[in-house]
């Protein structure tokens, strides 16, 4: 889980509704639509109490998985999942930290909240089956706001296939912490982890880097300027697809979809969280190589290039390499395996794996090579 501040935002002190008529609402840019009311209602989490507010959040869920057992509403749930070995994976997001309200609507905060949860049991080649939601509130949340939220968990729970079995509810002093955990399964022998990669292997990666990191940059410079003048609206239309990516984050069901058809387990995996010079390192680390990716393959969108070169003046591989919350997989094999899955979806090959000695380097169109560092790598240093 990546921070974005190093000091947590002032939170606000108004515990009515006004905090939701940020410019959150008038992002119409997603697949989601901004259900609009002139005058949101209010009902406070006190006038139903927790177990009402426990109903009413998980009313219109169903389980659909055969491994789902029991489901909400007892002291536990209970999985079986016979032939598989169980993987478990957590994240927990606190407002002012990792998400702001300013601009991120419920909606879009619960559906993240669930798939980048989903994209760590994805990295493990697994599938997510089942997740719980744990959440704590202060009272500036209704009882409507929280049934925003938990409409993209929903949302993001019939996309992806999992179903919601369980959580906790309980209330905190300011804002918002939200924490999921996927539990996912995965047929014995085929997790895949950070550290199997081996000399010659390749090196993969889904969609594209980046943008994500700059959808951030794009909303935060928005949220200064509508705090000068809040009846200026920001106008995001040419932004829609980075906005879209740091706030509604997919994962990569297709790759492992894929690999299941083609029969090959790759050698090492992990989903870039942290930037692909950071996921680099830990594959390299983690499987004791060294690696060259270059610098012409990395996929870079259209939006991420233009936007990085003429409003932010900074390299888009800069982007990919350091930004983060990319939510692709990077993952290596064998030449070999790779041709079972050649053209068969979005990723591509950005470099292979090294000996260790050879260290860990991005090489330019020009052939110059640079080291990759903890620290990341930027052009204009
Ligand atoms: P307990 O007292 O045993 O912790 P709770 O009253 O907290 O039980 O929860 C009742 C049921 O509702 C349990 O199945 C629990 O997993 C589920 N649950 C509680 N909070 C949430 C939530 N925020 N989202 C989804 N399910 C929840
Ligand atoms: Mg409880």
């Amino acid at each position: 889980m990546r921070f974005y501040r190093k000091e947590p935002q002032a939170t606000a002190k108004k515990t009515d509704s006004s905090i939701f008529l940020s410019f959150a609402n008038n992002l119409t840019i997603t697949i989601f639509t901004m259900e609009q009311n002139e005058k949101p209602l209010f009902t406070s989490v006190n006038d139903i109490g927790e177990f009402g507010l426990i109903k009413r959040l998980t009313r219109h869920f169903s389980d659909t998985q055969e491994s789902t057992v029991l489901g909400i509403g007892d002291d536990a749930a209970i999985l079986s999942h016979p032939d598989s070995e169980i993987l478990v994976s957590t994240d927990m997001m606190v407002e002012g930290i990792h998400f702001d309200l300013a601009y991120t609507p419920l909606k879009h905060l619960g559906y993240k909240a669930v798939t980048t949860n989903l994209s760590d049991i994805y990295a493990m080649n697994g599938l997510p089956k089942q997740i719980t939601v744990s959440i704590a509130v202060s009272s500036k949340f209704s009882v409507e706001a929280l049934e925003e939220l938990y409409s993209g968990i929903e949302t993001a729970c019939q996309f992806y296939d999992v179903d919601l079995v369980g959580g906790d509810t309980t209330t905190s002093r300011i804002g918002m912490i939200i924490s999921v955990t996927a539990i996912g399964a995965v047929q014995k022998g085929k997790a895949v982890l950070r550290s199997g990669a081996k000399v010659d292997d390749l090196i993969c990666v889904t969609g594209d880097l980046g943008a994500s990191y700059l959808g951030l940059q794009i909303l935060e410079r928005e949220k200064a300027v509508w705090k000068e003048n809040q009846n200026m609206q920001p106008k995001l239309d040419n932004y829609a697809y980075l906005a879209e990516r740091f706030l509604k984050p997919e994962a990569s069901k297709f790759l492992i979809e894929l690999f299941e058809k083609a029969q090959i387990v790759p050698s090492a995996m992990l989903d870039v969280s942290d930037g692909l010079s950071s996921e680099l390192m830990h594959i390299c680390a983690q499987s004791d190589v060294g690696a060259f990716i270059y610098e012409d393959n990395i996929p870079i969108n259209e939006q991420t290039y233009n936007v990085a070169v003429n409003e932010f003046k900074i390299s888009p591989t800069t982007c990919a390499l350091n930004g983060g919350e990319d939510y692709e997989l990077l993952f290596t094999l064998p030449k070999d395996q790779f041709q079972k899955i050649d053209g068969q979806g979005n990723f591509k090959v950005i470099g292979n794996i090294q000996n260790k000695k050879e260290g860990i380097k991005l090489y330019t169109p020009g052939g110059e090579a640079f080291d990759i560092t903890a620290q990341g790598w930027n052009h204009f240093e």
